[in-house]
């Protein structure tokens, strides 16, 4: 029982780069109790493709079924979903739900949120007339209802907008406007879920220097009540638990007393 668990990563069922088996085989390897894939929902937005399809989901649910007993023992394996805020994958039977935002929509057209910076530039000038806190109010406002509409276990990449956001280079994460609309969506979600993963992905694949939520935002949280998980939002076998390790030491100087995992018999607190 060591404690570790990772509950966010894709395969190549989605845009991840290995297979389920080689993902829970690196899980192994890296001493994780339990370890869960988290497939993209398919959505209703046109342009995204290359997630769950009505021919892939059956699929990708009997191959981890069969995963599971084949790792009983070394393992606890578990089959979760991504579920985006405009998602329509049924949910039922799996064993978590990680509620995500992706896109925001504005005059009719749907924008990725984690575009890479010039897609992020253009969302915000084509979309928004230049102004990147009008764009992150727009995310907020679609985030703030993704516990609600998905009904989610574990809120994640809360921040997701602050991407690109590398030394404040897009906006002032201290701006007042800024600030506001991330806590007011904050507030409105632990209405409904208090459960946030801590998101090491954009550092894993970006580089970035902070993790979802950034540190003042997992401030914020802790004030309010809120809770913690770790995850690497995996896409390839060496992304799984990145940096968990120090995402501990931050938690614990945040003053977070405990974070959460899930196993067999539900979630459970891990002292930090
Ligand atoms: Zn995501
Ligand atoms: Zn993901």
């Amino acid at each position: 029982m060591t404690g570790l668990c990772e509950l966010h990563a894709h395969t190549s069922y989605c845009d991840g780069a290995n297979t389920c088996e080689e993902m829970t085989l690196a899980a192994i390897d890296a001493g994780l109790e339990s370890f869960g894939i988290s497939e993209h929902s398919h959505t209703t937005v046109p342009q995204d493709t290359g997630n769950l399809t009505a021919e892939s989901l059956p699929l990708y649910r009997a191959e981890m079924r069969a995963l599971r007993e084949k790792y009983a023992g070394k393992i606890t394996l578990l089959a979760g979903i991504e579920l985006d805020l405009l998602g329509d994958t049924p949910t039922d039977g799996f064993d978590y739900v990680i509620g995500s935002t992706h896109f925001v929509c504005a005059g009719g057209e749907y924008r990725f949120v984690d575009d890479d910076s010039k897609g992020q530039l253009e969302t915000a000038q084509r979309l928004f007339g230049g102004d990147f806190y009008a764009f992150a109010e727009a995310y907020y406002t679609e985030e703030s209802t993704v516990a609600r509409v998905t009904g989610c276990d574990i809120i994640g990449h809360f921040d997701l907008i602050a991407k690109n956001n590398e030394d404040d280079c897009f906006f002032d994460s201290s701006h007042p406007r800024y600030r506001a609309a991330a806590i007011d969506a904050m507030t409105e979600i632990l209405k409904t879920q208090r459960l946030f993963e801590v998101n090491t992905g954009a550092m894993f694949r970006r580089g970035r220097s902070e993790q979802y939520p950034q540190t003042w935002l997992l401030r914020e949280l802790l004030a309010r009540g809120g809770e913690v998980i770790l995850s690497g939002d995996a896409h390839t076998t060496a992304a799984i638990a990145y940096k968990f390790r120090e995402m501990e030491e931050l938690l614990r100087s945040v003053g977070f007393r405990h974070r959460k995992i899930l196993t067999a018999d539900g979630f459970r607190d891990i002292a930090l």
